[in-house]
């Protein structure tokens, strides 16, 4: 696997600002498909893409093939105390945003297998419509609900209070479609409320995770200001820690959108991600002759480990586990690679392991996590 600067520069219409200047990018080659651990019987596959930043307004974007993932498997393991966090604050953010009193309609496009909407507190009840790609929900539809296959947006009689998308909508195609039509679909005073990962921390701080083939669009705050005013709607903003941006579209009135912002976040980024490769081959010499080790463990069974193994051969001649907190993927072989998963607490059985973890925004978590279970662990932080 390889990153590497792209040899031409691409002209096709940016999804947000619509410019077909010059894009400058990277080419990605040979990623794993499968962001996570291998399914038994099916030979693992690599694909590549590109990433690019649109010369006049900097949206990042990949032009992964969505087709080329496989959707039922992505954000299945959304699981973990951010999480849990994220989902309490974006439900009491949805909750605040109800029509008082009354029962409200409120739309869930893809709730996966965490449907947002259950957790909402209204005093008046919810009547929930789920939308999402997989056949049948992997969850319990309650009376009275239902549960739409499809893709959004599609054409239905009820108009809704509120409709809900999280972190769905860097994996959508077409961004203004898919606000245009979840405005066809509101009340009145309804608003749409949309969690995406807050790509500008996220890029800017160098994490690993932050660009994926899984993830098609990085919108920023200026981005989803451009997004509002081409559909005519005005769109506010809140945080979820540093981890989520949540953007509320209502239709008060058309905005301006902001002045667009061309900083460069890309090119850092990658340029952080070949140096950190470099760091952790270079600390994890040192730190290993210094004193050896039992187990050398790279920690987040993901992107986050597959990347790094994939690009460096020096890690993956000395990384012999990955540790991950997802209980399903203990046991299983991580996806492109030929190791195996293991619990944070199998690091307790060792007299001297070294921790490998990446840049991410689950990192201070793991880190604690190790300290607690081993305090003689070595960390390397790269
Ligand atoms: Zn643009």
């Amino acid at each position: 696997m390889k990153i590497s600067q792209a040899s031409t520069d691409q002209t096709t219409e940016c999804r947000v600002c619509k410019s077909t200047k010059n894009h400058k990018g990277y080419d990605v080659e040979s990623a794993p498909q499968i962001l996570g651990c291998a399914q038994e019987g099916r030979a693992d596959q690599f694909i590549s893409f590109g990433i690019w930043r649109c010369e006049n307004c900097g949206f990042i974007s990949t032009d992964a093939d969505p087709e080329d993932m496989a959707y039922e498997l992505l954000h299945s393991e959304a699981l973990g105390p951010t999480w849990t966090r994220h989902k309490e604050t974006l439900a009491k953010f949805c909750a605040d945003s109800l029509p008082k009193g009354k029962e409200a309609q409120a739309l869930e496009v893809g709730p996966s297998c965490n449907p947002l909407l259950y957790t909402i507190a209204h005093e008046g009840g919810i009547k929930a419509t789920f939308i999402d790609m997989m056949q049948e929900a992997p969850f319990t539809v309650k009376d009275g609900d239902q549960y739409i296959e499809g893709a959004f947006p599609l054409e239905l009689e009820t108009k809704y209070d509120i409709i809900v998308a999280s972190h769905v909508l860097e994996h959508v195609l077409d961004m203004q479609t898919f606000l245009s039509g979840a405005k066809n679909l509101l009340s009145e005073n309804g608003s749409i409320i949309i969690s995406v990962p807050n790509f500008e921390i996220w890029i800017g701080r160098k994490y690993w995770n932050a660009i994926t083939p899984e993830h098609i669009n990085y919108p920023f705050k200026s981005h989803f200001e451009t997004l509002a005013n081409q559909i005519g709607m005005e769109v506010t903003f809140t945080y979820f820690e540093e981890h989520s941006l949540i953007s509320k579209f209502t239709k008060n009135r058309a905005q301006l959108a902001s002045e667009s912002k061309s900083e460069d976040f890309l090119t850092p980024w990658v340029s952080a991600i070949t140096t950190s490769i470099q760091k952790a081959e270079n600390d994890l010499k040192e730190s290993l002759s210094e004193k050896a080790a039992d187990c050398v463990a790279i920690a987040g069974a993901s992107h986050i480990a597959q990347y790094p193994c994939l690009m460096s051969e020096k890690l993956a001649q000395n990384v012999t586990s990955v540790i991950d907190n997802s209980k399903i993927k203990h046991g299983k072989r991580l996806y492109g690679t030929n190791l195996t998963v293991s619990s944070f607490e199998s690091l307790g059985e060792y007299q001297s392991p070294i921790a490998i973890l990446f840049n991410s925004p689950y990192r201070e978590e793991m880190k604690k996590q190790i300290n607690t279970i081993n305090p003689n662990a070595r960390i390397i932080e790269v």
